[in-house]
């Protein structure tokens, strides 16, 4: 079993509208956009992230804007719903705020024994906010929504799937612990993780497979502190038999990638170096900045990209 896992780092997610998308994560979610580059496999569409002061890994949300792009169908092989951690609480605060800001699927219910409210993104994206009562992060509090309320990253991610055998054995083997099941859902819990701890697995045997579109969920990673702690963990998925890629430069972090039994994609990316690497944590977010190979390109895409508010 591995134990260079500390919980997840980031999901990412397809958007239909790049200014919509800003939007909401900064000004209905109050989250900060920590860095705005562009897909590095397409470079003609943005990836924006989204989290606290510094994009602590735990914490980020990104997304690939595609303009137009078609909704994604939900279903089994995807992750379905991401959950964000509150304070305890800070669901009285987040009805009335996502209700006035005209959000739709808002839903009070419990999970788990813990206060939910359930929510759609603006591509009808599942995400929930959970008060955390133990979760001891900081917030990012730089767009009004007050300290008692405000996101702490992520609480974990809920995996759809039609059978769950594989993809237990191959949580566990990344060194989660199963913890209760409640109906169809099973939590598992990354001891001693970074505050984004628990994925839970819910089982559908007869749902239709997803879709991918604007709205679902492109693949999770999983937070590892370095490129070392990343080569074993490489190493130890290739001799188990997974099919896991070379690791990839993302300038913010390092990346693999490998496919789940039940169709989810699932990377491993490191602390290292981190979002402050070209730019100052006074001014994250704000410059377009590229990966080096399309700097000599750099007018073409900026003309291409529609502007986005700051
Ligand atoms: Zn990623």
């Amino acid at each position: 079993m591995l134990n260079q896992i500390k919980g997840l780092h980031h999901i990412t997610s397809l958007a239909a509208d790049a200014r919509q998308n800003n939007r909401f994560f900064t000004e209905t979610l109050g989250l900060r956009r920590v860095k705005k580059t562009v897909n590095f496999d397409a470079p003609d569409v943005y990836h924006l992230y989204y989290g606290d002061e510094v994009g602590t890994p735990g914490s980020v949300m990104t997304y690939f804007p595609f303009p137009n792009a078609a909704r994604g169908r939900p279903g089994v092989g995807e992750v379905g719903d991401t959950q964000f951690a509150v304070p305890e609480g800070a669901l009285g605060y987040w009805s009335e705020r996502l209700g006035g800001l005209g959000v739709s699927g808002l839903s009070l219910d419990q999970l788990f024994g813990a206060n939910r409210l359930r929510f759609e993104g603006p591509d009808g994206d599942a995400f929930s906010l959970i008060e955390a009562p133990a979760d001891g992060r900081g917030s990012w509090t730089g767009n009004g929504v007050p300290l008692e309320a405000a996101i702490k990253g992520f609480a974990g991610a809920e995996l759809r799937l039609r059978d769950t055998g594989a993809e237990v054995e191959l949580l566990e083997f990344m060194g989660y612990q199963r913890a209760e099941s409640e109906g169809n859902t099973t939590r598992f819990v990354m001891p001693d993780g970074n505050g984004a701890n628990t994925i839970d697995l819910e089982t559908h045997p007869q749902a239709p497979a997803s879709r991918q579109g604007a709205g679902s969920v492109h693949h999770i990673a999983f937070a590892v502190a370095d490129r070392a702690a990343q080569a074993e963990v490489r190493t130890a998925l290739l001799d188990t038999g997974y099919q896991v890629t070379p690791v990839i430069d993302r300038d913010y972090f390092w990346a693999i990638y490998f496919r789940t039994p039940g169709g989810v994609l699932f990377e491993v990316a490191t602390h290292e170096p981190g979002f402050d690497r070209d730019e100052d944590t006074a001014h994250l977010g704000q410059a377009l900045k590229l990966p080096a190979r399309y700097e000599p390109m750099r007018e073409k895409i900026t003309a291409g990209l529609e502007p986005i508010e700051d």
